[in-house]
């Protein structure tokens, strides 16, 4: 047996068989560095896939002030600290000004729930919409939210919309705009099914780039609407920023260039670097209602080293210019997969914005999801040194997300990979 099938056997023995495992021949990293992983032979991997590590693997900055922190002090929130509160402030600082306050928590998951419980305390109502392909996260109540229509039914509590997008329309022939109303009255419609139950609408969430629902092409205006139907009906917008934030989009927010101005940001997975960190911010209000209610803790919370990373990992983006070099690579790394789009019959789509591009595979000639042929390439793409992912709601989209310091040369590295699998698949 090989050291990485008994690493496997031990896995299912430790986590139990079914834990998540990337690739067919899955990888075995031991060393990370800006946008490579390395695995146990020294063999280097570009990273297309992880935005956890938004300012790249251990960069010397987070690492250092982490080591730091840790040397210094790390505890809980019920003292004085001004490292969480510097970070609140910065944080609220880089968004709109209806955010004023935060809330810290571990992962995106708790950071969702409390912009659900802040928006039901608010509006004394408990209807949530949300689009029918989405994930927010895995506890009881977030995961309600999870694929509604399809893997479990829309509930008393919960309404979902189709997610908008151009690519597999709502409907066949019409414009830009016209799709963009159908789309609205769908909202509009689960928004109405509330007002009519004891329940009520409280929110419309939404990852802001409709991120895990396959990085569609979102009509314009499309969003800025929505919340206009929202804020009508008496509810709050909850953008869920988890992956949209955090510079990914080449600006800092992703609610920023689908031009809305939701009342709860969520943020999460990029925002340390590593270290588990993520933030619910609204204003003032809608903060002293949660913190009266609730009266909120949370133990590994709002900690220095919390603080110490967070804080490091601003201070690189402003520092290295990631906003602009994202838009940058972004945009040239785009054009070169849309000029590689008629190559192939399987390439349906290329789609997204900054440093988050989808690739739609589909079987030829068609718009039929082909998760297969997705995952076919994520495997080839990885044995050339190139980590993807399938995904999206038919696990038919090769998702690239890399850390924000993924450079030009990494992007013409990989299109090389892409050519060789693409004539690969055709030979
Ligand atoms: N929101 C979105 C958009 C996500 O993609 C995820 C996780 N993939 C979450 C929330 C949940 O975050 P976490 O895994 O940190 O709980």
């Amino acid at each position: 047996m090989s050291v990485i099938e008994t690493l496997i056997q031990r896995r299912d023995q430790a986590f139990g068989v079914g834990a998540p495992l990337f690739y067919e021949r899955p990888l075995q990293v031991v060393r990370g560095e800006g946008a490579y992983l390395f695995d146990a032979e020294g063999r280097r991997y570009v990273d297309l896939y992880n935005n956890v590590p938004c300012v790249g693997h251990c960069h010397p900055r987070v690492v250092e002030a982490i080591a730091r922190q840790a040397a210094t002090l790390n505890v809980h929130s019920r003292y004085i600290h001004d490292g969480a509160i510097a970070l609140a402030e910065r944080l609220a600082g880089l968004h709109g000004p209806q955010i004023e306050s935060v809330v810290f928590g571990c992962s995106g998951t708790e950071a969702i729930e409390v912009a659900l419980r802040m928006a039901r305390f608010a509006t004394g109502r408990s209807g949530i919409v949300c689009s029918n392909a989405t994930y927010h996260g895995n506890s009881e109540l977030v995961g309600k939210l999870t694929h509604v229509g399809s893997a479990q039914p829309e509930s008393e509590h919960v309404h979902a919309f189709p997610f908008p997008e151009a690519y597999r329309p709502l409907r066949q022939g019409l414009s830009e705009a016209e799709l963009c109303d159908a789309y609205l009255e769908r909202v509009a419609d689960a928004i109405r099914r509330f007002e009519a139950t004891e329940a009520g609408f409280a929110a419309l969430i939404v990852c802001s780039i409709f991120a895990n629902e396959g990085l569609p092409d979102i009509p314009q205006g499309f969003m800025r609407k929505a919340c206009e139907l929202a804020h009508a009906a008496g509810g709050l917008v909850i953008a869920d920023e988890v992956q949209a934030g955090y510079g990914r989009t080449g600006g800092w927010w992703g609610y920023d260039s689908e031009g809305f101005a939701p009342d709860i940001v969520v943020t999460g997975k990029p925002m340390a670097n590593g270290i588990p960190l993520s933030a619910t911010a609204a204003s003032h209000d809608l903060m002293n209602m949660f913190r009266a209610r609730t009266r909120y803790f949370n133990t590994f919370a709002s900690s220095p080293l919390q603080a110490a990373a967070g804080m490091a990992v601003i201070d690189v983006i402003e520092e290295e210019g990631l906003l602009e070099s994202v838009s940058r690579v972004g945009e040239a790394f785009k054009a070169g997969l849309v000029a590689r789009k008629d190559a192939s019959p399987v390439i349906g789509d290329v789609r997204g914005r900054g440093l988050f591009l989808g690739v739609e595979i589909v079987k030829p000639g068609t718009r039929e999801p082909d998760s297969d042929r997705a995952a076919w390439i994520c495997n080839q793409l990885k044995d050339r040194g190139y980590l993807t992912s399938n995904a999206g709601v038919f696990h038919n989209v090769v998702k690239i997300r890399p850390p924000l310091v993924f450079s030009g040369e990494d992007a013409a590295g990989f299109l090389d990979a892409w050519d060789g699998v693409i004539a690969d698949l055709h030979a």
